[in-house]
This record gives C-alpha cells, structure tokens and sequence, in this order.
C-alpha cells in the first residue's frame, strides 16, 4: 500500500465513523420525534436494552425466568394473581411494559389470571405454539420477547378472547401507586 492509497484508507476509515455516529444520532432524534403520540402505550421503549440470560437469572426467580424464557407454565390455583381483585396495572415482569388493565382481568375459573383484552395490541405479541397435540396461540410481550400464556376463542364479551396469563410473567401495580405520578 502506498502512502496516498493509506491515507485514502484512513479518510475513508474516518469517513465512515463519523457517518455512522451521524446515522446513529440521527435514528435516536427520528425516534424521539415519532414515538411522542405512542409515547402512552411505548413508556420507556428507547432507553430498554435487552437482558441478557445471565442477568435475567439474577433478576428474576426460577419460577419467573422457566415461565418467561422457556415457556413454562405455572399450576392453576398456586399463583400469584390469580384471584387478585385489587385495580391496578399489570405489568411485564422482564421489562415493565404495561400489558394488561384490571378493567379487562375477569373470573374465568381456570386457576390462572385472564384478561379478555390486552391494554393496546402493539405491546403483545403471538404466535402459533405446537408444544401439545393441539396448536395454541402463545402470547408473548412485544418489547422483551417474555413467554406470558396462550390466548384462546372462548372469552367473555366484547371480545370473545380469553388471554389466560402466568403470574410469574407478570408484576402487578396497585392504581393508587400509579395515580401518584399523575
Ligand atoms: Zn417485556
């Protein structure tokens, strides 16, 4: 390499680093421009970054991380939240983005907390779950990947949908410590 081909290289090589600090800073003001009218429904989004394993299981009890990480399912009747009847929030237990309303939360009689609607469809996501010798629809959180339960065709009004969730994926906020932000 002669020197003016490294001294291309090196400008070239400076080129790009400040082109890519450019980019990066650029996506972050994009962001903070178009999430303000989701900001309600995104919180926090920007600033969470992906847990890894090893610090989710420090976070997390084993129940919570085999439930959230590798589907697991927790017994009815023997969880947390399954006959909660306080007002408040339910939260994802990986990253706290809000999932389901106690406004939704209904008696469903299957030992497990169920919900016939999520707070906003954008902070959920599905998909098909071949595990048993029936597909079910696995519900998982949008932001975090976390396994929360299955959601089902057999719900109460207006919905007809039975969202039957895991205590262990999730991290109840009584309304009244909600309402003190406000
Ligand atoms: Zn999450």
């Amino acid at each position: 390499m002669s020197v003016y081909q490294f001294r291309i290289f090196s400008l070239s090589l400076v080129a790009f680093a400040l082109v890519g600090t450019g980019n990066w800073i650029v996506t972050a003001d994009e962001k903070d421009g178009d999430s303000q009218t989701e900001l309600a429904s995104q919180d926090d989004e920007k600033e969470y970054v992906p847990k890894t394993k090893r610090q989710l299981r420090q976070i997390l009890t084993p129940i919570q991380y085999s439930v959230t990480q590798n589907e697991d399912t927790e017994p009815a009747f023997k969880n947390r939240y399954w006959n909660n009847k306080k007002e408040g929030t339910y939260k994802c237990i990986v990253c706290e983005r809000d999932l389901f309303s106690s406004k939704t939360k209904y008696k469903s009689g299957t030992g497990w907390p169920s919900f016939y609607a999520p707070i906003t469809n954008k902070n959920i996501g599905t998909r098909k779950d071949f595990r048993l010798f029936y597909s079910r629809i696995e519900v998982h959180c949008a932001r975090c990947d976390a396994h929360l339960g299955h959601v089902f065709d057999d719900g109460p009004k207006p919905t007809g949908k039975r969202y039957c969730m895991n205590s262990a994926s999730l991290k109840f906020v009584e309304k009244k410590e909600d309402s003190e932000k406000d």
